[in-house]
């Protein structure tokens, strides 16, 4: 089968192509640049990436940049999508647009492509828990799962604009998908850790390393899921290949106070300067995320503390940290 990724070069993008292409897929993957060596070379030297895996130009915000790319494909993943680590200085047009135009646009093309019998689209648990009650300090037996939704006015409130991103790209999709009959399936991974393919630090891998080197000086009041990044691929390609796959799916592996986060570091890597104050006198969030119904589809996860482990170790190899 031939499949099409965007985003390829991405952390998550990356492993899916890695994954495709170990299970014999023909895959072309979308790009900004295809002659960008420095994005593109690590998935050039991927096995099988000489015989299978073709890099495509594809622009998210210009309508029918992908059409060509889509067609004769059985299936599409929509990844691409921005990530950033602070406030863009334009939030609509370096966020807000590329995230819900882009999704649109490539909705668009990958139905008006006559192959694409289904697409997966990377949404987020930011689609699912930013809203002002969600983790809460009362409720312990509180369970998150795909009926959460994410509230607009909320994450706009807060200046959560990658939050409001997701959301309103994901809902974006799904009326898209109504409305036209495209078949969708949504992947709402948490925290995403573990070897990272791609040369340049994206931003869950920046969160273990603020824990790590010194730049986060206090503990937030705040609760992380996490999952692998190996996982969340595999995740993905279930959801195309299992057709009873429906729906949005949660991926997370455990559900971790930034507290426990933290001792969780001092255990494994004592040496590195690991924050100890906690932010205020707030009473700790609680809350569990329910990974239930990926779980159904046969779905099994590494243990975060291993995503960790690896993300550390990839961090360290590529010289990002020194403890
Ligand atoms: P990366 O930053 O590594 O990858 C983002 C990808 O999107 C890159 O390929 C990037 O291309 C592409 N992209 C971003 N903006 C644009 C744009 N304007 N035009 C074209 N391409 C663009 O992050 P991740 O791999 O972590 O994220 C991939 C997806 O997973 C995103 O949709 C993200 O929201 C989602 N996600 C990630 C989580 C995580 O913890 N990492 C958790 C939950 C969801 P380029 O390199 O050229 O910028």
């Amino acid at each position: 089968a031939t499949v099409a990724v965007t985003g390829a070069n991405g952390f998550i993008g990356s492993w899916i192509v890695k994954l495709l292409l170990e299970s014999g897929y023909n895959v072309r993957g979308a790009v900004r640049d295809p002659a960008d060596v420095a994005k593109v070379g690590h998935l050039l030297k991927l096995p099988g990436a000489k015989e299978r895996l073709v890099l495509a130009k594809g622009n998210l915000l210009q309508e029918g940049s992908l059409d060509s790319v889509f067609d004769g494909v059985d299936g599409v993943f929509h990844t691409a999508s921005p990530v950033p680590t602070t406030t863009p200085p334009d939030v609509q047009k370096d966020l807000l647009d590329p995230a819900i135009k882009g999704t649109a646009n490539v909705l668009s093309s990958a139905s008006k492509s006559r192959t694409v019998k289904r697409v997966v689209l990377t949404s987020s648990t930011s689609a699912i828990t930013a809203s002002k009650n969600t983790w809460s300090p009362e409720n312990t037996n509180k369970v998150v799962d795909e009926s959460w939704w994410s509230d607009p006015e909320w994450c706009e409130s807060i200046k959560s604009f990658y939050a409001l991103s997701k959301t309103q790209a994901e809902k974006t999709a799904w009326d898209f998908a109504k409305q036209n009959g495209l078949d969708l399936v949504v992947m709402n991974p948490a925290t995403v850790l573990g070897p990272v393919l791609p040369s340049t630090l994206n931003a869950s891998t920046r969160i273990i390393l603020g824990y790590l080197n010194g730049s986060k000086t206090e503990i937030p009041n705040r609760m992380y899921g996490f999952v692998h990044v190996k996982d969340v691929a595999k995740a993905h390609i279930f959801a195309f290949e299992r057709p009873e796959a429906e729906g949005r799916y949660l991926l997370v592996e455990s559900t971790m106070h930034a507290k426990q986060v933290a001792e969780l570091l001092r255990t494994l890597y004592p040496q590195c300067a690991i924050p100890d104050k906690y932010v205020d006198d707030q009473p700790l969030l609680v809350g569990t995320y329910s990974a239930d119904k990926i779980r159904k589809l046969g779905m099994e996860f590494t243990p975060a503390v291993e995503a960790i482990k690896e993300c550390v170790e990839s961090c360290r190899e590529r010289g990002w940290l020194d403890c």
